[in-house]
């Protein structure tokens, strides 16, 4: 007899988890199975990010980017305070690396208002007290006190625990390869075919790649970059209180190298956004899939060629990130005492899976939400996702009870005409 579950809820990043633990709250009579296609948690985003609790001040007013920031990052930082996770509340500076950065800085400002987001403007002495190691190209800084970091490898076990106390159930090692949309069956890559009610798709990276087994999305497809980081030698002499960044170009995706001083006072800095040639392609050669870098390639220059969003000047600058001297470059700007000896390598390493519209043949700024028949699917989960989860996990079951019908595994062991997507 064929396993079943009412939600199948498919990836167990932060988001997925954070997903089964509302379904479970709103739903304690119904099972919540998550698929997770790895035997551990976090090898992908959720382990790997900065673990910046953003204040969400970067974000278009109402965008539910900036909706869900500032709200998900209390509540993140209450999570950490509940199960002991070391969390620094150590606050960030915005620094202008150039003059031209001035109006930027001011549009930050207004934005972070907007947003709800307390900051201050800072002049050179105040920024000097505060952080003698960086400097303003224009004298003053944007001071964000509400901006900690917390410990990203720490959360995924403690959410896990919540998640299992309510009642749903991880399976580790099982990857969702297909599925049959009419019989609502998942197919794993064991060959087990699991039914279930209402399937939900939180598979990061390869989200796209799901959502399109279900027949939705087609038009969305994740282009990865590569988020590399350099870690900042104890012994440089170069102390930092708080977290640096740039004041980044307005409209640019990224938000440039910056510093992050880790729950065990590691700084490392970075991280970069060089295009990767595969979803999982951390090291060297390794996660390439030949079949997918036609797509990947044919997509940078379809964006390259016409320029949207001033990807052509985004690609050299950033892409020149992934060899030191230009890293260190950039780095300098913001900590003019640093030295190329000072950097040195980091295991750490992540992928920005960034959604890419074919038919606008641009970068998707916001996250998406696509549904089909008996599924939703997450797509585009970047930064700030992980900051976002809590709230994002409550905006997707608002949605789902604002749309569907009343969701079970079990009435429909046999095609439904017309469901198929
Ligand atoms: C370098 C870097 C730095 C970042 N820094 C920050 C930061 O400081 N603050 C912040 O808020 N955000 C940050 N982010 C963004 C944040 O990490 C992500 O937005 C967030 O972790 C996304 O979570 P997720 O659950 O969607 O994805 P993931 O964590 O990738 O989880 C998806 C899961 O789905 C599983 N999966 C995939 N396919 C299948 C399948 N077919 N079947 C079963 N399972 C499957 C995967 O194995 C994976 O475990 C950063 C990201 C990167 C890359």
């Amino acid at each position: 007899m064929s396993r079943s579950a009412d939600f199948l809820v498919v990836g167990a990043g932060i988001i997925g988890l954070s997903i089964a633990r509302e379904l479970k709250r709103r739903h304690p009579d119904q099972s919540v199975l998550v698929l997770e296609k790895e035997d551990r948690l976090g090898r992908h985003s959720s382990g790997r990010n900065s673990g910046v609790l953003h204040s969400g001040l970067y974000y278009a007013p109402g965008s539910l980017k900036a909706r869900l920031c500032r709200q998900g990052a209390a509540e993140l930082a209450r999570f950490h305070e509940q199960h002991g996770l070391p969390l620094r509340r150590c606050g960030k500076l915005l620094v202008p690396t150039h003059p031209e950065r001035a109006e930027a800085m001011t549009v930050l400002e207004e934005r972070a208002w907007q947003n709800g987001v307390q900051v201050e403007r800072l002049d050179e002495g105040e920024l000097r007290r505060l952080e003698p190691e960086t400097r303003s190209a224009t004298g003053e800084a944007l001071w964000v006190p509400e901006t900690a970091v917390g410990t990203p490898a720490a959360v995924l076990p403690a959410l896990l625990g919540e998640v299992e106390a309510l009642g749903a159930t991880l399976q580790r090692g099982a990857e969702l390869r297909n599925v049959d949309v009419a019989r609502r069956q998942a197919i794993l890559s064991s060959g087990e075919r699991l039914s279930f009610g209402l399937a939900i798709n939180a598979a990061g990276l390869q989200a796209d790649r799901v959502a399109h087994r279900f027949g939705v999305g087609t038009r969305y497809a994740l282009l990865p970059f590569k988020g590399l980081y350099w870690r900042l030698d104890p012994a440089s002499g170069i102390h930092l209180n708080h977290l640096v960044y740039p004041v980044p170009e307005l409209g640019i995706l990224y938000l440039g190298v910056h510093t992050t001083t880790a729950s065990d006072g590691t700084v490392y800095l970075g991280p970069t956004a060089v295009p990767a040639w595969g979803r999982e392609n951390y090291r060297g050669l390794a996660g390439i899939d030949p079949r997918e870098l036609p797509r990947i390639a044919g997509q940078l220059i379809s964006m390259g060629w016409r320029d949207t969003d001033g990807f052509r000047q985004q690609a050299w600058q950033e892409g020149r990130r992934c060899f030191k001297p230009w890293f260190f470059e950039a780095a300098r700007q913001l900590l003019p005492r640093l030295r190329p000896e000072h950097l040195q390598p980091a295991a750490k390493v992540g992928l920005h899976p960034r959604l890419y519209d074919r038919e606008r043949g641009r970068l998707v700024k916001d996250f998406v939400l696509e549904e089909g028949r008996h599924s939703l699917h997450i797509l585009g989960a970047t930064s700030p996702a992980w900051t976002s989860a809590f709230p994002f996990a409550r905006h997707v079951c608002d949605w789902l009870a604002a749309s569907s019908s009343p969701v079970s595994a079990s009435p429909s062991p046999e095609p439904i005409e017309g469901l198929s997507a």
